[in-house]
C-alpha cells in the first residue's frame, strides 16, 4: 500500500501532460527485483526464439500466472481516489476580487458560470480572460440569469422557447469570442430551473431547454443532490453538493465527504466570496482549497475538465495487442470529438512478473510511467494524450 502512496504524492502536482524522457527504472530497492534476475535473463533469450515460441515459453515461465498484460484506464486521473470541482455561479465582482486570487495562491483552477448581460461581465473582461488564462474555465450561465423564484428577476415563467435559447446562445457567443477557443464550454442552469414559460409548457419546454442546452455546451450542472457517480451521472443535469452560503470550512469540508468516502465526484457551488450574496468568507474558500492542495489524493479541477475525463474514459477503447516477452502494444480508440475531449488519459497496467524497468511510447513520443505496486506483477500508470493511437510497452533488460 505504501508503494501506492508514494506514487501519489510523487504525482500529484505533475501536470497531466506528455512530459519527454520516458523512460523508467523501476527502483525501489525492492529484494523481489533482486531475486527475479533469472527470470529477467530467460525473458531475453526468449526473446531471440522469436515470437510465437516466446509467448509459450513466456507462459511457462510465468508459472502459471497469466501473461496478458492486463490495461484499464483510472476512474480518475493517476489512480487518484476521488475527484472535487470548484463553482462560481453569476459571474459577480467577488469572483474577479477574491475567489480567482484564492484559487491562484493554491494552485489550483475552479470553474465560473459567468452570466454575461449583467454584473461585471462587460466592464471587467480583461480580468475573466486573464482568470482563464490562469487555466480557470469560463462557463455559461445564460445572459440575464432567467429563473422560476419569485423574488429573481426576470422571470422565466415570462419567457419564449426563442427567448431561451437567445439566452443560452448568447451566453455562449460571448465567451466563446472572448478566450478564442473552440474546446466547447459547459452551462449552469439559472436557480437550478430545467424549465421555463407556463406550467402548462413545463414538460415540452424542458424538453426545449435540453436542446438548446447540448447545442452549446457538453455538459451542465443542476442542483442539490450531492456526490457524482462518474458511471451513473446525467451529462445535462450534473448535481451540486448543496447549499454552501454561510457555510465555514469544517461544514464544507462534511458537503464532499459522501463524495470522498464513495470515490466519486463532489461539485461545490458557490456564489459570492466575502461579499455580493448567498457567500462564504474568503477564509472559508481559503482553508477548503488549502485542505484540497494538501490530499493529492483527491483530484481538484474544473468542471469540465472532470466530465471531459469521465466521458473519455468511458468512450475509450483500449485493446491489447502483439504481448510477448519483451513487451506490447496497446490500440487505442478515442471517439470523442477531439477539439473539445482533449485531457489526457491514465492508463494502468498490470505486467505479468516484475519488470526491471518499463519504456512507454505513445504514437512514437516518450511518456512517463509511474510505477503503482510491484510484488509478483509490476503495476504501472501513464498519462496518455488524447487521441494516441498505439501505446507501445516494453521492458529493457539492464
Ligand atoms: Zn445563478
Amino acid at each position: 500500500m505504501w508503494l501506492l502512496k508514494s506514487v501519489r504524492s510523487a504525482n500529484a502536482n505533475r501536470a497531466l501532460t506528455n512530459v519527454p524522457g520516458g523512460h523508467l527504472p523501476l527502483e525501489f530497492g525492492c529484494s523481489s527485483i533482486v531475486s527475479n534476475q533469472p527470470y529477467q535473463t530467460s525473458v531475453m533469450k526468449i526473446t531471440w526464439l522469436g515470437f510465437s515460441v516466446g509467448v509459450a515459453l513466456f507462459a511457462l515461465v510465468m508459472e502459471g500466472q497469466n501473461p496478458t498484460p492486463k490495461a484499464t484506464i483510472t476512474t480518475w486521473p493517476q489512480g487518484r481516489s476521488a475527484a472535487i470541482s470548484l463553482t462560481f455561479d453569476d459571474g459577480i465582482n467577488t469572483d474577479l476580487d477574491f475567489a480567482g486570487p484564492i484559487l491562484k495562491k493554491h494552485h489550483l483552477n475552479g470553474t465560473f458560470f459567468v452570466t454575461t448581460g449583467m454584473g461585471p461581465w462587460e466592464k471587467r473582461k480583461p480580468e475573466w480572460k486573464q482568470l482563464a488564462q490562469d487555466g480557470n474555465e469560463l462557463a455559461n450561465h445564460t445572459v440575464h440569469h432567467p429563473c422560476l423564484l419569485p423574488e429573481i428577476t426576470p422571470h422565466s415563467q415570462d419567457y419564449t422557447p426563442e427567448m431561451m435559447e437567445s439566452e443560452v446562445a448568447g451566453a455562449a457567443r460571448q465567451i466563446t469570442e472572448l478566450l478564442n477557443t473552440h474546446r466547447g464550454l459547459t452551462f449552469a442552469y439559472p436557480c437550478g430551473n430545467m424549465s421555463f414559460g407556463r406550467p402548462q409548457d413545463e414538460v415540452k419546454n424542458a424538453a426545449l431547454y435540453a436542446r438548446y442546452v447540448s447545442g452549446h455546451a457538453f455538459g451542465a450542472r443542476g442542483v442539490g443532490m450531492g456526490a457524482v457517480s462518474s458511471d451513473e451521472l446525467n451529462v445535462l443535469d450534473i448535481s451540486d453538493l448543496g447549499p454552501t452560503a454561510g457555510k465555514g470550512f469544517i461544514d464544507l469540508l462534511k458537503m464532499a465527504e459522501p463524495a470522498l468516502g464513495a470515490h466519486n465526484w463532489g461539485v461545490y457551488c458557490f456564489h459570492g466570496v466575502g461579499g455580493d450574496w448567498l457567500s462564504v468568507t474568503p477564509d472559508a474558500l481559503d482553508e477548503l482549497t488549502d485542505y484540497l492542495v494538501r490530499h493529492k489524493e483527491v483530484w481538484t479541477a474544473t468542471f469540465g475538465d472532470v466530465l471531459r475525463y469521465i466521458q473519455e474514459r468511458k468512450a475509450a477503447s483500449i485493446d491489447v495487442k502483439q504481448a510477448n516477452a519483451g513487451g506490447f502494444t496497446i490500440a487505442m480508440g478515442w471517439p470523442l470529438d477531439q477539439q473539445v475531449y482533449d485531457v489526457p488519459l491514465t492508463l494502468q497496467m498490470e505486467l505479468p512478473g516484475v519488470w526491471s524497468e518499463v519504456t512507454v511510447t505513445g504514437d512514437g513520443k516518450k511518456l512517463v510511467p509511474e510505477l503503482a505496486a510491484q510484488k509478483n506483477s509490476t503495476v504501472i500508470m501513464v498519462d496518455v494524450p488524447a487521441q494516441t493511437k498505439v501505446v507501445l510497452v516494453s521492458q529493457e533488460a539492464h
